[in-house]
């Protein structure tokens, strides 16, 4: 056994001869060597949720190792940014490839730190290889410079273009390790920026050994930083120095992190919270409706910013809906393996699971109905919960309105697509919705409606996530600015004018009065109506 992740063609973080659960010792050690901590520092332990043991500690920074983090991406980063975008883009070509081949180990600490089954870590690995994928080929040509029309045709010659912010700070959350701990990084380095990043605890070790790889992929040192500490302080001063926000995690965390940013007039990006509507309507193809809904509602156990948690049923199939969804929920494989087959792992934590038994108590001392689930299981580890249906929720029950982030789905009934439209309308969040009918057209008609940021027609989530060229991204408290496609790039840079300006311009030519130049001018724009140009 090695003391080190074997190397990178070892298939596994788990050493083959030790139980599981664990990670190779010295592991962690290793991993930390990479953040920016002080001799001496606090630590902290790294525990899994699958079992509750501990897989190592991780060394704290402080608010002087972020400083001295900021120092060292400032230095770095005007040199990147000096390099054209199609040389910056190519780590993400090689780190496309080395995801996908370390994918085995990766998943063992997803799965370790997360407690999430092998296929949701897998998706994880497809995301970041899809984003690399996707700015690897457009990043260069989203950060191209532009020419747009002048205000004067042919004489004022103006072009669009791009700089970097300067240093991003990245706060990344919990839920999905490796791919909402980097994902952010990789277009706002692309875009000729530094970062500062900081990984939740309970993440960190998958995010530091993504960062390895992206070291491996050739990403100039220096530019890329990583701090590991809690939200309130480590978290907070990363935000504070940034040249832009990038907060990932609770809509009342980021009404804080906005509310600071805006002090300082830099701009944030915040992907918040959300409490998303499936529709089920009239049409739709119950048997794949269903079998998507498992998959949409309880996938990393209900963790995931893009879950259904409100199951909206047309009243002509609600109850042919439910005959085949509830016994699929209830016939969900549960467990604890570091293998594929699972269908649903872990909560994250005892907060998490207090959180959901609550809302379900709550719902049933309330009169809601338990149509699968309801219970803890800590036959299978001390974080497990089942996935749950109820129904007849009620306004007055908190899991009416607030998100649960856990395997817990409400059913409702309507008579029709509007009103379903309004129900789906009817929350303070706006981030995902899926709409399921055989009549696509009508599917893209009722989405058009949707107050919400991405909308999965025949799918619950994974169609609008992973169609990395199309924006992703909240409404309403769900959020402000997108990930993916442009904007998802464009948003780490600042957009500038140079215009050039030929000939006499915008000077009063010598000898004309004022009122000639006005009514001259005036006869230009009509002009410049007719010809079609603005
Ligand atoms: P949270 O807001 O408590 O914490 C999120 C992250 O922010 C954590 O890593 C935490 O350490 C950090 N943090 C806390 N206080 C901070 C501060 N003052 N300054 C800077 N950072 C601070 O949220 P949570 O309960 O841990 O995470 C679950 C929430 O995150 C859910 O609401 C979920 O919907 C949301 N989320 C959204 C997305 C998305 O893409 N929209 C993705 C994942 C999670």
């Amino acid at each position: 056994m090695t003391d080190l992740l074997p190397s990178d063609t070892a298939s596994s973080a788990l050493p083959q001869s030790t139980p599981p659960h664990v990670i190779a010792p010295g592991l962690a050690g290793r991993l930390a060597r990479r953040a920016i901590t002080s001799p001496g520092a606090q630590t902290y332990d790294c525990v899994t949720p699958l079992t509750g043991g501990v897989l190592g500690s991780l060394p704290q920074s402080t608010v002087s190792d972020v400083e001295t983090a900021y120092k060292a991406a400032r230095t770095a980063q005007s040199r990147w940014a000096g390099l054209p975008p199609q040389r910056r883009v190519v780590f993400l070509r090689r780190l496309h490839d080395l995801v996908l081949d370390q994918q085995a180990e990766l998943m063992d600490l997803i799965q370790l730190e997360s407690g999430k089954t092998r296929v949701q870590a897998f998706e994880e690995v497809l995301d970041v290889a899809g984003v690399s994928r996707h700015y690897a080929r457009k990043g260069p040509s989203y950060l191209a410079t532009h020419r747009r029309l002048g205000a004067l045709p042919l004489l004022s010659q103006s072009r669009e273009l791009r700089h970097p912010k300067g240093v991003v700070g990245i706060v990344a959350p919990w839920n999905y390790p490796l791919s909402m701990s980097i994902t952010d990084a990789l277009p706002a380095l692309v875009a000729g920026n530094a970062v500062v990043l900081r990984p939740d605890n309970r993440s960190a070790l998958t995010a530091l050994r993504a960062i390895e790889l992206i070291d491996r992929a050739g990403l100039p040192e220096g530019v890329l930083q990583v701090v590991l500490g809690d939200g309130p302080t480590v978290g907070n001063a990363v935000l504070e120095r940034a040249d832009y926000v990038m907060f990932t995690g609770s809509t009342a965390t980021g009404r804080t992190v906005a509310a600071r940013a805006g002090e300082r007039l830099v701009g944030a990006s915040l992907e918040l919270g959300g409490k998303n509507p499936m529709y089920v309507a009239d049409d739709a193809d119950v048997e794949a409706a269903a079998e998507c809904a498992v998959r949409a509602m309880f996938s990393s156990a209900g963790q995931l910013c893009i879950s259904i948690e409100r199951l909206i049923l047309h009243e002509r199939v609600a109850d042919e809906f439910l005959k085949v969804f509830v016994p699929r929920v209830k016939a969900m494989k549960l467990g604890a393996d570091l293998d594929w087959g699972n269908d649903m792992g872990s909560l994250i934590s005892a907060e998490q699971l207090a959180k959901v038994t609550e809302h379900v108590d709550d719902a049933v001392a309330h009169g809601a109905t338990v149509l699968a689930g309801g219970k803890a299981r800590p036959d299978l580890g001390p974080y497990f919960y089942e996935p749950t249906v109820l129904d007849g929720v009620q306004e007055s029950m908190q899991v009416c309105r607030n998100e649960t982030f856990g395997p817990v789905v409400s059913v409702y009934r309507v008579s029709s697509d509007a009103e379903a439209i309004a129900m789906a309308n009817d929350t303070d969040y706006g981030l995902n919705a899926s709409v399921w009918t055989r009549d696509t057209a009508r599917g893209r008609r009722i989405g058009n409606r949707i107050r919400c940021g991405t909308v999965n027609v025949n799918e619950g989530y994974a169609a609008a996530w992973a169609s990395n060229g199309a924006p992703m991204g909240g409404m309403k408290q769900s959020g402000l600015g997108r990930r993916h496609g442009a904007e998802g790039i464009q948003k780490f840079t600042e957009s500038q004018n140079v215009t050039v300006q030929h000939g006499p311009g915008f000077a009063i030519p010598k000898g004309i009065s004022q009122k000639t130049w006005a009514r001259a001018m005036t006869a230009g724009l009509k002009v410049m109506k007719k010809a079609g140009l603005s």
